[in-house]
């Protein structure tokens, strides 16, 4: 399988360490060589150099708009149509705020009971100061055609489950969505780079995701938001700033918007964060989200195949067997999955635990071989037959799991 991989020349872009294979680079890819290059260019060239006339000399403003338009292909976008700012929660914020203004006379925001607690934090904050009475109701999903009616301004959900790895029908989801008269946002955190969406054919409203995950940017990389065309120039910013003024250096104390996607910027770009995400979507040129998805999906058959070859009856495996429902991860139920997952950690085996008995799994077509896969099933064998899980060092939690 190795063999005929047509994406195997991408591995040796990354830095992977020797005898360990990753499988959470849905939760912070590796670094690109790139990245390297282009951080190094920024801080040697445009800032060490250049200084403040990098600004304008290197174009430093445009970067926003001009990497919104590296990932817009990725998720089906047009030129135009993202931004690349802020992290994730901040960007979900923004797009409440802006959206509903839109449904003045609808007082319930939906989301997912099994969503991720950022968006639910920042969703019910938002709604809280929405300057009328909105309520966010948190719902089972599957059952969301129960709660559509005239009273819904926005669902909002994340379109790959984090825990599960479910990817959701967004075509039919946002469609379900409008027919009722409402917003969809959909939340890109583990979608982006990860499976082929097509935000211009499913009519979606808004999104945004990380640059962090999938995207390989960076620990704490900017996020991208996407606003549909059709929206642009309609919606208020509700957290304005002077880089997404219209003349910012005219130094004015009223407030006008920028035209299109500028309007969303609020303050300074992180330019050296960007930088390092800029060189990271270097690799989107030489492959493309079809390629990736079709050995995504072998790699994922592989690993829970094998899974249930060789520890039968151990785990639940959570993600979905279908295809079409499954994201780029797998998720594995056993309830001494954190246990489990440490020692793996020690054995080379880098997943993740998600409370409170998921055992996570990214599999990331760039770098990762099937033989990878292969090893990480036996390494797992091994753990489950020896129990070192058990292990008293791994009764207390780390901070970050
Ligand atoms: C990772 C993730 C986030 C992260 O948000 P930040 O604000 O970038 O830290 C938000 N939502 C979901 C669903 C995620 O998986």
């Amino acid at each position: 399988m190795d063999e005929a991989d047509v994406l195997a020349p991408l591995r040796q872009e990354f830095t992977l360490n020797d005898g360990e294979i990753y499988l959470d680079g849905n939760s912070l890819g590796p670094v690109s060589t790139s990245v390297r290059r282009r951080v190094r260019e920024v801080i040697d060239d445009e800032w060490g150099r250049g200084l403040v006339r990098s600004w304008n000399d290197a174009g430093w403003m445009g970067e926003p708009t001009r990497l919104g338009d590296r990932i817009a292909p990725l998720i089906g976008a047009q030129p135009g149509e993202v931004l690349v700012a802020d992290t994730l929660t901040f960007l979900i914020a923004k797009l409440i705020g802006a959206a509903l203004e839109h449904r003045p006379d609808r007082h319930v925001v939906l989301t997912d009971a099994a969503n991720f607690h950022s968006d639910i934090y920042i969703i019910e904050a938002m709604c809280e100061r929405a300057g009328r009475p909105v309520t966010m109701k948190t719902i089972d999903r599957d059952r969301l055609e129960e709660y559509l009616n005239d009273d819904v301004a926005l669902v909002e959900l994340t379109q790959v489950d984090y825990r599960t790895g479910e990817s959701l029908d967004m075509a039919g989801i946002t469609e379900q969505v409008h027919a009722a008269g409402a917003l969809m946002l959909w939340d890109f955190a583990h979608s982006a780079g990860a499976v082929p969406l097509d935000v211009t054919g499913a009519d979606v409203d808004f999104a945004a995701g990380c640059g962090y995950k999938y995207l390989n940017g960076g620990p704490g990389a900017p996020a991208f938001l996407y606003v549909r065309k059709s929206w642009q120039g309609q919606l208020r910013n509700p957290l304005p700033g002077w880089l997404g003024h219209a003349r910012p250096f005219d130094f004015e104390l009223t407030y006008e918007p920028a035209d299109g996607m500028q309007a969303f910027v609020t303050s300074s770009p992180s330019i050296v964060a960007l930088a390092a995400l800029d060189g990271a979507l270097d690799i989107w040129d030489r492959t493309s989200m079809d390629q990736v998805r079709v050995k995504s999906l072998a790699l994922t058959d592989l690993f829970i195949g094998l899974a249930e070859e060789r520890l039968p009856g151990i785990f639940e495996v959570v993600t979905p067997l279908d295809h079409a429902r499954r994201g780029s991860q797998v998720a594995l139920r056993h309830p001494e999955g954190y246990g489990i997952i440490q020692a793996l950690i020690e054995n080379g085996v880098i997943g993740d635990f998600r409370a409170p008995d998921i055992c996570r799994f990214g599999f990331t077509p760039l770098y990762l071989r099937f033989v990878d896969v292969f090893d990480a099933v036996e390494r797992i064998s091994g753990v489950m037959a020896t129990e070192s899980f058990r292990d008293d060092r791994f009764a207390v939690h780390n901070a970050v799991t």
